[in-house]
């Protein structure tokens, strides 16, 4: 059995994931993302490496743009291509492929020859896509090879709703692309499930993989250190405003932050949340029996909120002390938190409290980076005084660097390509396999370069 992988993105970077994964003449897409930092055409997969190549499937791991917002485009140049993902994923990329053409719209240059595609579009996409369980067994065969079959099953990844690790397996060979994973429990999503199973080639995300553990402490612990935290800035008659991904961060931040009040640990304020989010948060509420959860019993979209946008109205700023979560998590210019961030940082009393990873060239990491009494550049022409307090949290929803060795031991692949990484996280986990696993071989994903096993 002869497997090709060719990366189109997301190699030694964090940006539009996408893998073409070619087996015994089944060719699979492996996510659809959307680079987050770019812009038009150049925001978009190589599309231009799989122009001649075999296409039957697309399978997506979950919901973040980075790995689905790419799809629609896919979908134009290859209309027959089948497309299947969890049912949660499925109701996720509803919401959030429809939300994202005004974005979009707004993003791409006059020069640019994207064509964003309608909300009829994403409709009938939407309706196009199959969805199976986790833990559901399935095949998938091709157009040319049709007496070729591949087995293919999800696995509960942790991360966000309806993320999957995806499993392919033909001939006796084992293929699993763990997506974004965390083997650890959020506040509402518990860790990653992993096949019970040796694999042969292992697709491994290494987004923390050059980020030393000690400085994530354990959900629970970060929760009790940023409660004390948010207490002293209200107590101060501060606000504070937290940066987030309005799916995953969003929902897990504000079930901490009210599991916080309703303990007593946090001192009860206004909560101010808006836009996607909030449909998002419904999602959550609705599957919450139909996927393993921490507490099932909990809906998000009960806990007590203030709408952000009314709240940014003239004349309706912010007048109480409050906690305001606001996307986006990277601080992208012109988003809410970003906008938000411009205000907070000339009030003495207030807090920016960042509580994920920041890509380096964002906004989100020059906040992050910044300091009370300090100044910070936005742009070429001006920089700005900070009089607000800075704090960094972490968070995490991706595994730390002990867990990502823990897969590759629980798994114990012969091969293992590393992915959806910055280069010193993909040199340190390789570095690692390595080291403790000689009969390992170890890739670097690299754009357009294909590896055959
Ligand atoms: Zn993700």
């Amino acid at each position: 059995m002869a497997i090709k992988f060719l990366p189109l993105g997301g190699a030694e970077e964090i940006g539009a994931n996408c893998y073409y994964v070619n087996i015994s003449g089944v060719g699979i897409i492996l996510d659809c993302g959307i680079h987050p930092q770019k812009t038009g055409t150049e925001a978009l997969p190589a599309f231009d490496l799989i122009t001649d190549k075999q296409l039957d499937h697309v399978l997506i791991s979950h919901a973040h743009q980075d790995h689905l917002g790419a799809l629609p485009f896919l979908i134009k140049l290859h209309p027959y291509l089948r497309i299947t993902t969890t049912p949660q994923t499925r109701a996720l990329a509803e919401v959030t492929l429809h939300n994202t053409i005004s974005i979009l719209k707004e993003q791409v240059p006059k020069t640019d020859k994207l064509d964003v595609y309608t909300h009829e579009e994403i409709d009938l996409l939407i309706r196009s896509i199959n969805y199976k369980s986790y833990n559901e067994d399935f095949e998938v065969s091709g157009y040319s090879y049709r007496d070729e079959k591949i087995k293919v099953q999800f696995f509960d990844a942790g991360h966000i709703l309806g993320a999957a690790g995806i499993l392919l397996e033909s001939g006796g060979k084992k293929i699993f692309y763990t997506g974004d994973i965390d083997i650890d429990n959020q506040e509402l999503i518990p860790g990653a499930d992993l096949p019970d199973t040796k694999i042969d080639t292992l697709i491994l995300e290494t987004t923390y993989g050059s980020t030393d553990s000690s400085s994530i402490l354990k959900w629970h612990e970060e929760s009790q250190r940023f409660a004390s935290l948010v207490n002293k800035i209200l107590n101060d008659g501060g606000s504070v405003l937290v940066p987030v991904f309005s799916l995953g961060k969003m929902q897990e931040l504000l079930t901490t932050i009210w599991n916080l009040m309703c303990s007593g640990k946090m001192t009860q304020t206004e909560i101010y949340t808006g836009g996607v989010a909030r449909k998002i948060s419904r999602i959550y509420d609705y599957n919450r029996y139909s996927v393993r959860s921490i507490n099932p019993e909990l809906e998000i979209s009960n806990i007590p909120q203030n709408d952000l946008y009314e709240a940014t109205q003239p004349g309706n700023f912010f007048k109480n002390p409050c906690i305001v979560l606001a996307s986006s998590g990277m601080m992208i210019e012109g988003t809410a938190s970003y906008n938000l961030a411009r205000h907070w940082i000339k009030q003495s009393k207030s807090a920016i409290f960042t509580v994920g990873y920041m890509e380096a060239s964002t906004p989100g990491y020059k906040f992050a980076n910044a300091k009370k009494g300090g100044r910070i550049q936005l742009n070429e022409f001006t920089s700005e005084e900070i009089k607000c307090s800075i704090e960094n949290f972490r968070f995490p929803s991706h595994s730390r660097r002990e867990g990502l060795l823990e897969i590759v031991h629980k798994l114990h692949p012969e091969n293992v390509i590393l992915v959806h990484g910055e280069p010193e996280s993909i040199s340190w986990i390789g570095a690692e396999i390595i080291k403790s696993y000689k009969s390992t071989k170890v890739y670097v994903a690299k754009l357009g370069y294909e590896i055959v096993f």
